[in-house]
């Protein structure tokens, strides 16, 4: 009989306060997954397997995190048994986790994310409810043949191409940047199959970095930044500005970007506005990262660079 397959990464939904007076005060990424299932009364009787990818806050997220989680996926696209997968994940960058496997996933099972903003050990815990709607969202897209890339949060369903957190605190935190989320009848995005080889072939992701243009930006940051080779011997090789607005940037900082450019420097613009992003018009001078958040924009143009490596 075939299963879902939970991978967990840490996160708040794995979080323990130690003071049950002071549950802001946890530590995230304490509890294993199969200890988050086993307090979940709904799925005692679903067929589940448990797999603990890693164990963060993610906050901490990075690219050897996401090289275990590929390597997991990857393994259980060709395991017969798993029908779909759920990802337990914190918060913070879940909508980072989220864009990149949109990117990279070729569609064949469903990939349901999830994860909570009160720990585990709260009373008020929101994190078995997540996981409980995230195993049956799962479960149903696999019986519909569905195979791309949702999270389910606080009982709705976002496409992984539009969710992004949009509240610090809020128990329903999340939104799609402008976008509804998915109702049962509405099919999900097709992910974008570019392969997994991307991410786990790649020892060191080129070095991209976020910068915000603001009141008095200067481009004094990204000139520091083009002085200075990294202690991995890595030059800046990518740049994404969360621009004011719909893509407009401070006139000394847009100087700066025109320096990292005639360095070798890939610049893209996304919008520190929380919905509408930058979207693309005719004789842009420099490229529109269009819905996606800058910080997704920066996860996708670091997949750009990798591609475009001789
Ligand atoms: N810092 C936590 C994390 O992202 C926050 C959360 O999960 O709500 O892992």
């Amino acid at each position: 009989m075939s299963h879902v397959l939970i991978l967990g990464t840490g996160g708040t939904i794995a979080g323990t306060a130690s003071d049950p007076n002071r549950q802001w005060a946890y530590r995230a990424a304490q509890l294993s997954v199969e200890q988050l299932v086993a307090a979940v009364p709904e799925l005692a009787h679903v067929p589940l397997a448990t797999k603990q990818v890693a164990q963060v806050d993610s906050k901490d997220m990075g690219w050897i995190t996401w090289q275990a989680l590929g390597h997991a996926i990857e393994e259980a696209m060709a395991d017969e048994a798993v029908s779909a997968i759920v990802v337990t994940h914190g918060t913070d960058t879940l909508e980072e986790t989220a864009c990149l496997l949109h990117a990279l996933h070729d569609g064949r099972k469903p990939i349901v994310l999830t994860a909570a903003m009160r720990p585990a050990s709260a009373p008020d815990a929101d994190g078995p409810a997540n996981l409980a709607h995230a195993v049956k969202v799962a479960k149903a897209a696999a019986q519909r043949g569905e195979g791309g890339v949702v999270a389910a949060l606080a009982g709705r369903v976002w496409s992984a191409r539009d969710v992004r957190k949009a509240h610090s605190h809020a128990i329903d935190a999340f939104d799609g940047g402008g976008a509804e989320p998915l109702d049962d009848l509405t099919s999900w995005p097709s992910p974008e199959a570019r392969g997994w080889r991307v991410l786990l072939e790649t020892p060191f992701p080129p070095r991209v970095e976020l910068i915000t243009s603001h009141a008095d930006a200067d481009g004094w940051l990204l000139d520091a930044a083009l002085a200075h080779v990294h202690a991995s011997g890595q030059a800046l090789a990518g740049l994404v500005v969360a621009c004011t607005g719909h893509g407009t940037v401070h006139e000394k900082l847009a100087q700066a970007m025109q320096r990292a450019r005639d360095a070798g420097v890939a610049v893209w613009r996304s919008s520190r506005t929380a919905r509408g992003g930058v979207q693309p018009r005719d004789g842009d001078a420099w490229p529109a990262a269009g819905h996606w958040t800058p910080a997704q924009a920066r996860v996708r143009l670091v997949l750009e660079l990798i591609s475009a490596r001789p």
